[in-house]
């Protein structure tokens, strides 16, 4: 294979302790979203190496790999002047540049040329064949050529990764998916974090439609890519849904909806082994993210609930979903549970023990269990089933 993909882990490595777990998940990570591509892997504490023969491809997948920090494609030459020459010509023809700086590193000491000889002939040669200069301070283009015994490794600028730490070094969320804006750039936060998901969706058929449903499926399907594991738990919330709206006051429901949801979202968290509640709420956005609601809310559970986007503004949370392709999806006009039959006038400043004194006034723990033992659960994103909805 005539390249080698040179992986950097960045923030991993201020882990000293954790740092071989997290790099071996790290490699099994990038094995998952590489599958079938022809490569050959090899990681250190330090540096991980992908040899293959198509690198572009490759690199796009790793783009989508969390824990990776930085990207530098060398590519693989004969010990031979003019096969560098125009190896480091025809990359320099696919980047856009005003100046630049050549970099030899001759390990091998039977290569005839030294290192500030190289420099001068390569340099010499992009300058009669391109339009530019040479900045050896401040160039805007950098290109490497290491002159190593098994042959000649070329590389220019390093490619950002995601960053972040590998998915699943801190076990599962379980992340409130609706078909919104902010839950799934909350779910790409989490990952980035290397949180893994489940996906929980309360439905309310047949007020809220199928396509709402698919719509769901879809932004975990998009969010999947980060992942590789998610699954979509669909919860059959429109009896209790409908409970609600028959006993608790017009102002009161959403408050106690949400109530609701977050119990049903704890008690499936503890069946499924996730660590904590993942959503899309943001301070303020709407009645029942106000700081009070918010607390009235969250009493239920003990359960840690992490907001990602708790403290962004909605166009910083518009520009993560475009970025991550989630937007157009999420603002197709199909309703969610939270959007039918919302009240006039939401409570903003919810008083807990009305909310404890309206909850008396049905079986919700009944209701609650029913929709548990009827969740649907969507275990594999990728079946040929889902695949239409892309
Ligand atoms: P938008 O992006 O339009 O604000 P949203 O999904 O964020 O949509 P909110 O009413 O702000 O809607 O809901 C706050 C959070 O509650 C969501 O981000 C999501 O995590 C959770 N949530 C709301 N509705 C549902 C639902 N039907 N199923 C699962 N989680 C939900
Ligand atoms: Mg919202």
């Amino acid at each position: 294979m005539d390249n080698l993909i040179l992986i950097k882990y960045g923030e991993l490595t201020t882990k000293k302790a954790n740092r071989s777990t997290f790099v071996k998940l790290l490699a099994n990570n990038i094995k998952k979203v590489l599958g079938n591509t022809q490569y050959n892997i090899k990681f250190d504490r330090v540096r991980m190496y992908i040899e293959c023969n198509d690198c572009k491809l490759i690199v796009e997948k790793l783009l989508h790999v969390f824990g990776i920090h930085g990207i530098v494609v060398c590519h693989k030459v004969n010990n031979n002047i003019e096969d560098i020459k125009s190896k480091v010509l025809e990359l320099l023809k696919n980047e856009t540049f005003k100046t630049f700086k050549i970099n030899t590193k001759r390990s091998d000491k039977t290569f005839e040329i030294h290192s500030m000889e190289m420099n001068n002939i390569i340099g010499g040669y992009v300058l009669k064949n391109l339009d530019t200069k040479v900045d050896v301070h401040n160039p805007d283009i950098q290109v490497t050529i290491e002159i190593r015994q098994e042959g000649t490794f070329i590389y220019t600028n390093e490619i950002r990764g995601l960053g972040g730490y590998p998915v699943g070094v801190q076990g599962k969320g379980m992340l409130m998916l609706s078909g919104g804006i902010d839950s799934p750039v909350a779910g790409y936060l989490a990952l980035k974090r290397g949180v893994d998901l489940e996906c929980i969706y309360f439905e309310s058929p047949p007020h809220t439609s199928v396509e709402a449903k698919n719509k769901v499926i879809q932004l975990a399907q998009i969010i999947n890519e980060y992942s590789g594991n998610i699954k979509v738990n669909i919860v059959p919330f429109t009896k209790l849904q409908e409970a609600i709206y028959k006993n608790v006051p017009d102002s009161y429901v959403i408050t106690i909806m949400r109530r609701m949801m977050y119990r049903i979202a704890e008690k499936l968290s503890i069946l499924h082994n996730c660590k904590a509640i993942i959503n899309g709420e943001s301070i303020g956005q709407v009645a029942s993210q106000t700081l009070t609601s918010m607390g009235v809310i969250n009493s239920v559970t003990n359960f840690p609930v992490i907001r990602p986007v708790s403290c962004m503004d909605k166009l910083e949370i518009i520009d993560i979903s475009k970025k991550i392709n989630t937007y157009e999806t999420s603002i197709l006009p199909y309703e969610d549970c939270c959007t039918i039959f919302l009240p006039t006038h939401p409570v903003i400043n919810p008083d807990i023990n009305k909310c404890l004194l309206y909850e008396m006034t049905f079986d919700y723990e009944k209701l609650i269990d029913e929709c548990i033992n009827n969740i649907e659960t969507i275990t594999n994103l990728k079946n040929e089933e889902f695949s239409d909805l892309l």
